[in-house]
Formats: structure tokens, sequence, C-alpha cells
């Protein structure tokens, strides 16, 4: 691949994490033809404020009209999502399973990172990758799936240790990945959150975050 191609991948993943931050945080009023705005003070953005990262640097990550700090976060997971389609790529990975899951992933991080919680039709999201494991005959763990979501349940309606929307979408991973992977994206997800937890104590936790980094790291190592 030469370095050019591999720029306008780097590009085209940043775009769609930057797009799918928007929609998450719109959603359900979303409106595209919308102009991008301060979230502090609603100041219309330029349009060398909208383009992702580049922008960050260029505006020293403040604000230009109300000097607003624009959290790091947004450039660390746009840099995130252009180097996972990167890796895609590179290791030859199959784009209708690798581009649906980082959506659907995505959208669904940030809108628990924003409000805590979700709205399940997000999940519709992943449909074109059961479309194509079904025509292509690629596997379906669709019992692993029952169980990791009986037993995350249970768990929920018990200790009230993980909220409904993490067991459904672990539910939703383990019919994709099998109970091998969907214990290591578990068992991942709950190491970051400890390792964060001694990081920032007050923060109150939003578990998808987790369940989407480690179900990235989890897909592209196995
Ligand atoms: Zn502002």
């Amino acid at each position: 691949m030469t370095y050019l191609f591999n720029l306008v991948v780097f590009v085209l993943g940043s775009s769609i994490v930057s797009f799918l931050t928007v929609i998450a945080h719109d959603f359900p009023k979303i409106q595209l033809n919308r102009r991008s705005q301060c979230n502090n003070c609603q100041n219309i953005l330029s349009w060398y404020e909208l383009i992702p990262i580049f922008s960050f640097i260029l505006t020293g990550g403040n604000c230009k009209k109300c000097n607003f700090d624009i959290p790091i976060m947004y450039p660390i997971t746009e840099t995130i999502g252009g180097l996972y389609l990167i890796v895609v790529l590179i290791k030859d990975k199959d784009i209708y399973f690798a581009i649906p899951l980082m959506i659907m992933l995505v959208t669904l991080s940030f809108m628990d990172y924003f409000y805590g919680y979700i709205y399940p039709v997000c999940y519709a999201l992943i449909l074109p990758t059961f479309i194509y494991a079904l025509l292509h005959g690629y596997p379906l763990y669709f019992i692993t799936g029952i169980l990791t979501y009986s037993a995350l349940f249970l768990m929920n309606h018990f200790y009230q240790s993980i909220g409904l929307g993490d067991v459904e979408l672990l539910g939703l991973l383990a019919i994709l990945f099998g109970y091998e992977d969907i214990l290591k994206i578990i068992l991942i997800s709950c190491l970051l959150c400890i390792i964060h937890y001694f990081g920032n104590k007050k923060r109150s936790f939003r578990f998808i975050p987790y369940i989407t980094a480690a179900t990235g790291i989890v897909y592209l190592i196995s």
C-alpha cells in the first residue's frame, strides 16, 4: 500500500468517527444540514474548525470565540478511528464485518458517554454484517449470544453491577465473536475500566466505550 492510500484510509476512518460523534450527540433529532456549532457558545464553526484532528491542532483545542476547551477525547478517538481502518486493511480483515462493527460501536459509545443511555435502534447498524455473514456462510454463535445475555442479565437483575444496554450489546457481540473472544472482550473491558478508575476515581463509569475499545483490540489481534 502506498503512503497516499494509507493517508486516504486514515482520513476516512477519522471522518467516520467525527461524523458519528455528531450523530450520537444529536440523536434522535438529527439534522444532516445543520452547521456544526461550539457546544458552549453555539458559535457556527468555520470550515477549518471542522477537519478531524487537524482543526484541534490548528485552533490549539479552543473555540475561537469563547475559548472553550474542546475535549482532547475528540482528536484521540478520531485518530484511533483512522488507525483502526489502516490496521483492518493491513491485516486483510473483512470490511463488511469491520466497518458496520465500527459504526455501531462508536455510535453507541458516544451516546453512552454523552447521556449515559443508548437507543436500542442503533443495534440495527450491525445488520449489514449479520446479512453478509448469513449469505456467505460465516459462523454466527446464537447459543453463545443467548448464554452471554442470560448470564449478564442475571448479574444486572441481582447485583445491578452492569447496565442493561451493556448486557444487550455484549449478547450481540457474543453472537458475532463466539465464546472465547467474548470472554476476552469482557475481561479486557473490565481491565481498561479498572485502569481508568485508578487514574480518575471521580468519574461515573459508562461501560460501552470500554467494550468498544476491548472489541477493537480483540478483533484486530485475533
Ligand atoms: Zn465557543
